[in-house]
């Protein structure tokens, strides 16, 4: 089973509910909402892993099952690609 953020070997782990549950050596431990997954594979988006392994950090810090549902600000977005300095292209 591969990890839904950085897509390495990951364990997937059995949960209730509309999750999928996965723990990534590298990403740490986290929940999926099936939706979300969904979502992802429709429109072909990607997350962000920096900001995402970030965000599950402190979630966990905070004592509580990293849960991905509200996705948006840990995607991949075209914003991003425009940031790239003028000098590198
Ligand atoms: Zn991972």
């Amino acid at each position: 089973m591969n990890c839904l953020i950085c897509v390495g070997e990951a364990k997937r782990v059995l949960c209730d509910g509309p999750w999928e549950e996965r723990d990534c050596p590298d990403c740490g431990q986290y929940r999926i909402s099936d939706d979300l997954i969904l979502a992802l594979m429709d429109q072909g988006q990607i997350f962000d892993v920096a900001r995402t392994r970030e965000w599950i950090a402190s979630r966990r810090i905070e004592g509580m099952m990293p849960c991905i549902r509200d996705y948006e600000a840990l995607l991949v977005t075209a914003c991003d690609l425009r940031d790239v300095p003028g000098e590198l292209k």
